[in-house]
């Protein structure tokens, strides 16, 4: 079959590997449609020290070609989406639900190979099927809703609660939409203009502040946040933005820390003591497909509109090239079979 793999610092190439084989509670995936995010594009740059060999990808959707004897959750031809994280089981971390933080866990599309391939074989525990009403393109995108949902699960009650996200990429909008949809007032927070006025065009974002172009105390007073925001997600991750994060979250407020970091930020810890902030980390998702589903079937959030790019999948490499340069209007890239 043929596959994308990742060859050295930014070159990812059209290869013919051997197509995967499954076992008797595995399901075996044609891939249909592959999302594009910030880790693949860390890989791609020659980061996260992965192996040459490697086929990345971890958003994904697709059709079951065939299930191993033990597998009863999906069938034969059933659209499915499949979580990315292969645990355990059996460490004290997966026996209490937290399956993200299991000690021997292994990441498709990082340490195992990835769904940018024609097939992918998949321990079927981790799919989940969807109705034909959602097409591939958007069911890629399961994937960041469920990082966004798994979030905001651990935020609680948030109707009229004011809520900043700081950072508007795909996670950051995909925030504001769940956020929204669960009744919280909605602030979001960039430097570039066209997502921020993209995210008050769509409803997702009450409000916007443009760091770079206003002054944020002047748009928290006008807004009505003066004393700070209850909850604010950083999807960002980088120094200044956390340490923003804190300075604008209300005194005994919440912070969710999202974003990923490429190295350690310094952080004035007095401001969380003072303020007796509450600090959370949120990684990746455990079980939040189903409800992710169900959210994008209901229309509660809209998956769609965040696709701006298209590839076939043989124009793979060209995808890899331009979703790194980062152009202006691209918000999420699909490479599709
Ligand atoms: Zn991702
Ligand atoms: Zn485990």
């Amino acid at each position: 079959m043929k596959a994308l793999v990742y060859q050295g610092k930014e070159k990812i190439v059209v290869k013919q590997v051997p197509k995967p084989t499954i076992g008797t509670h595995d399901v075996l995936m044609q891939i249909k449609s592959v999302g594009i995010c910030g880790t693949d594009l860390h890989i791609y740059r020659g980061g996260m020290n992965i192996p040459r060999g490697t086929i990345p990808g971890h958003e994904f959707s697709g059709i079951v070609t065939e299930v191993g004897k033990h597998v009863h959750n999906v069938k034969k031809d059933d659209h499915v989406v499949a979580e990315h994280v292969v645990t355990c089981g059996k460490c004290s971390f997966c026996k209490l639900g937290k399956s993200t933080l299991c000690t021997n866990r292994k990441v498709i599309g990082l340490d195992k190979p990835g769904a940018l391939a024609e097939f992918l074989s998949i321990p079927a525990d981790l799919v989940f099927s969807f109705p034909k009403s959602i097409s591939f393109d958007e069911a890629a995108l399961i994937e960041p809703l469920s990082i966004a949902l798994y979030a905001v699960r651990e935020a609680g009650f948030l109707l009229n609660k004011k809520v900043a996200v700081v950072g508007q990429g795909p996670i950051g909008l995909l925030l504001d939409q769940v956020l929204s949809a669960a009744g919280a007032l909605v602030t979001g927070i960039d430097i570039r203009q066209n997502t921020l006025t993209f995210a008050k065009k769509m409803g997702w974002a009450h409000h916007t502040i443009n760091t770079k172009t206003q002054n944020l105390a002047k748009r928290m007073r006008e807004t009505k946040a003066t004393d700070g925001y209850n909850r604010v997600f950083e999807a960002v991750g980088n120094e200044a933005t956390a340490a923003m994060s804190f300075d604008i979250a209300r005194r005994d407020g919440d912070v969710f820390l999202l974003g990923i970091f490429d190295s350690p930020a310094k952080i004035d810890l007095m401001k969380i003591i003072k303020k007796e902030l509450n600090v959370f980390g949120s990684w990746t998702c455990a079980y939040s497909f189903p409800e992710s589903i169900e959210l994008v079937w209901r229309k509660n959030v809209d998956l769609k509109s965040l696709i701006t790019h298209t590839y076939p999948f043989e124009d793979g490499p060209r995808a890899f090239a331009e979703a790194n340069s980062y152009s202006d209007k691209r918000i999420k890239t699909i490479i599709k079979f």
